[in-house]
């Protein structure tokens, strides 16, 4: 054995301390759990002995603050806690795989292999961010789940730690955990952990707005409160009357993250939304009472209260595909404002915050089926080849904030599916085949396409042809994963056979000009071409996509045929790319001043940065650098996979004169000369370049679209001042798409 290197006094202080904490959290555990925590714990602080963190801190201090969220916040068995204290042994340190089984067990061993084969963006060694780690992820989850669990805990505690890292690391991080690591923990049902992800990744990628949203929260926290207290008095009375079990009834404010997603979707100014909290009733029944308590709760608010019936959602007969169970309602308060309160038991609560965590503790209750239904669904796709994974995950994020639809097969059997789902995704939720020969749907007697979007509680009926078979087109209108997987399996075998009659059109044409065919040949053409492969391209040719005679021309010169090695080559994409003699680091760049003035850059045309924006640059290959903003939509996709093309930028603080395009919506009540005054504040008296204006009026209110040239968010940010203060005008939002 190696001699234990001794650490300072101190510092095995702050360990021992650490470490009764989160012994303080596994209270009930037997003798056995409790022996098996001590002795991960033992054997990870050996192996650490000599490791430090960015902080400074004793590594040891990271796992067991994993161990921790496992513990306290998760609250899963004691082989999760011990492998959260062993999670990153492995991976840094010389203990092995091998010894692990030999000190503890081959679970412990099994769970410990799937943390170390799963890298983090940072983590990696290699400069691109594989599929195969997505793909490594979900089978991780169809496996042990508490990998996932650990994984998560562990990507929780470095992102409240995230302080320590440059920006750039921020960066990477925090898009990964929005990419890959929010969706899955909703998708588990782990919503406490979620929020909390949620707003780290707002707080290091939109600083300033996540500033805003927390200050202005923090300024009318009394009044909240105020509000909240009486609006609960009269209804905690009543309850208390009603012969309900044990009840707590309070306000719970909501996080920043989903506060600023409602300012930014649904354009309203922070003073103007109604859910800044939810009134949350939590009674402590027994189970066989759990939902007639929970509607006696219901009755006794609409006592009092007002509802909204368009805003009831009764979740405990039909729970969300993720085991979710409650009920909502939303009431109009003395003060004349909506008042969301959620109604639940103590056990629906903790699955509703710990998701998956908590079915532990409640087997064979509703929502568990569902979840193992789901992961069942999980393991079927991940038998699909590698593209499916990323399906998969899409799925995930696509879910993430839209609500379920709940729709009915002619026998009244109950299917649940993502909002915005087809009569052809139900076609192929209920059997692959059944969607491969669809046709179309009935609903309620009508006759409907299969593109047909399906409302809530729809009874559908399929109606299949034998000859019908998936086309291409079909995945513009599936959003579930299942039929989109299938729907491109299905393509692909087609493809296939399309391709081999392109083949032998190839062969022929490449024979009649005494061109030798060899792999090689067909490998320079993909490239060339920048197709994605053989197949690609042999169909391309059967489909007359690819114009032979234009091949002719790429091989042949003047009469003479060119070897084919003088074929102009796509540039590879490498870690470091060269753009006009200069290698570009990580270095920040100022885009405007000192050695970036030759470099080539341009913004991006799905987020329309303007200069001030919250940005950063991601390397072309033959455009230079493209400019999007922090919390442009397809920013999370970008970093996380091409992490090693992403650099730092920075605005100059004194703007050259370069203008931008940016886009504002207008509303408002609508007025003769309005588009006089508007234009008179945006020319005469900003001097701001108009590209165009567009105001559509309709009984009385009017909408209106303004495209204009600005210098910096400064400008565009005056501009808005300016127009809201315009007598009519209720909004005024700068948008990011621009219609170029
Ligand atoms: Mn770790």
């Amino acid at each position: 054995m190696y001699p234990t290197q001794k650490k300072p006094e101190n510092e095995n202080l702050v360990i021992k301390n650490a470490y009764d904490d989160l012994l303080s959290h596994c209270k009930n555990f037997s003798e056995t759990d409790l022996a098996l925590i001590n002795k991960a714990f033992e054997k990870a602080e050996y192996y650490h002995r000599n490791d430090y963190r960015k902080s400074g801190e004793p590594y040891i201090l990271h796992p067991i603050a994993v161990a921790k969220i496992v513990a306290k916040e998760i609250g899963v068995d004691a082989v999760s806690i011990a492998c959260a204290l062993l999670h990153d042994t492995v991976e840094d340190t010389n203990y092995t795989l091998e010894e692990i089984e030999q000190d503890f067990n081959f679970a412990i061993k099994h769970i410990i292999d799937g943390l170390t084969k799963i890298k983090g963006v940072y983590e990696k060694k290699d400069s691109t961010y594989k599929v195969e780690n997505i793909r490594k992820i979900l089978i991780a989850l169809g496996d042990d789940i508490r990998v996932i669990i650990v994984k998560i805990a562990d990507r929780l505690h470095n992102m409240r730690t995230l302080d320590s890292m440059v920006e750039k690391k921020q960066l990477e991080i925090s898009s990964e955990t929005m990419y890959l690591y929010i969706p899955i923990a909703h998708r588990l049902g782990l919503y406490r952990i979620k929020s909390e992800l949620e707003d780290l990744c707002m707080k290091f990628t939109q600083r300033e707005e996540y500033k805003e949203v927390a200050s202005k929260l923090a300024s009318t926290k009394v009044s909240r409160e105020k509000f909240i207290a009486d609006f609960i008095a009269p209804l905690d009375e009543k309850l208390s009357k009603a012969g309900l079990s044990k009840y707590k009834i309070f306000g719970r404010p909501k996080h920043i993250y989903s506060i600023w997603n409602k300012i930014k979707n649904k354009h309203v100014p922070f003073e103007e939304i109604y859910d800044l909290f939810a009134i949350r009733i939590l009674i402590d029944a027994p189970p066989e009472k759990e939902k007639e308590e929970c509607w006696k709760a219901y009755s006794v608010i609409t006592d009092i209260y007002n509802t909204n019936p368009d805003r009831l959602r009764d979740w405990i007969s039909n729970p969300k595909g993720n085991g979710y169970e409650s009920l909502h309602t939303t009431v109009m308060s003395k003060e004349g404002k909506w008042v969301e309160v959620q109604i639940r038991t103590v056990r629906m609560d903790e699955i509703a915050e710990r998701g998956v965590a908590a079915h532990w503790k409640y087997k064979g209750s509703k929502a568990e089926g569902k979840f193992d239904s789901w992961l069942e669904s999980v393991r079927e796709i991940l038998k699909n080849p590698q593209q499916s994974a990323m399906e998969l995950l899409k799925d995930f994020r696509y879910n993430l904030y839209e609500e379920e639809l709940h729709i009915f097969t002619p026998k009244g059997e109950l299917k649940i599916l993502p909002k915005n789902s087809t009569v052809l995704d139900f076609a192929f939720a209920i059997h692959s085949n059944l969607g491969s020969n669809c046709i179309g749907g009935k609903i309620n007697s009508r006759l409907l396409p299969i593109s047909h979007k399906l409302n809530n509680y729809d009874q559908v009926e399929i109606l299949t042809s034998k000859k019908q078979k998936p086309s291409e087109d079909w995945l513009n209108f599936t959003v579930t994963s299942k039929a989109r997987t299938k729907i491109r399996t299905e393509l692909k075998s087609e493809r296939k056979k399309v391709a081999e009659d392109g083949k032998e059109i190839f062969e022929r044409k490449m024979k009649s000009m005494k061109v030798t065919i060899n792999q090689k040949l067909v490998d320079e053409l993909v490239n060339y071409l920048k197709l994605v492969d053989a197949t690609d391209l042999f169909y391309r040719i059967a489909i007359k996509q690819i114009d032979l005679n234009d091949l002719k021309a790429l091989l042949v010169n003047g009469d003479k045929i060119t070897p084919i090695k003088e074929l102009k080559k796509t540039e590879p994409i490498g870690d470091s790319l060269h753009i006009e003699g200069k290698k570009i680091n990580d270095a920040d760049l100022n885009i405007f001043e000192g050695f970036a003035n030759d470099i080539d850059y341009s913004v991006s045309k799905c987020c329309h940065p303007v200069a001030g924006d919250d940005v950063f640059g991601f390397i072309t290959i033959s455009k230079g650098i493209n400019i999007h903003r922090k919390d442009c939509p397809n920013a999370p996709d970008l970093i996380t996979r091409y992490s090693y093309r992403v650099v730092n930028i920075k605005w100059a603080k004194s703007s050259k004169d370069v203008l931008y395009l940016t886009r504002l919506t207008i509303n408002g009540i609508d007025d003769m000369g309005l588009v006089n005054k508007l234009t008179s504040i945006i020319s005469s008296e900003l001097k701001i370049n108009m590209r165009a204006i567009s105001l559509n009026a309709k009984d009385g209110i009017f909408e209106g679209d303004i495209q204009v040239y600005v210098k910096d968010t400064k400008q565009a940010n005056l501009l808005i001042k300016k127009l809201t203060e315009l007598d009519g005008i209720y909004s005024v939002k700068r948008i990011s798409n621009v219609d170029v």
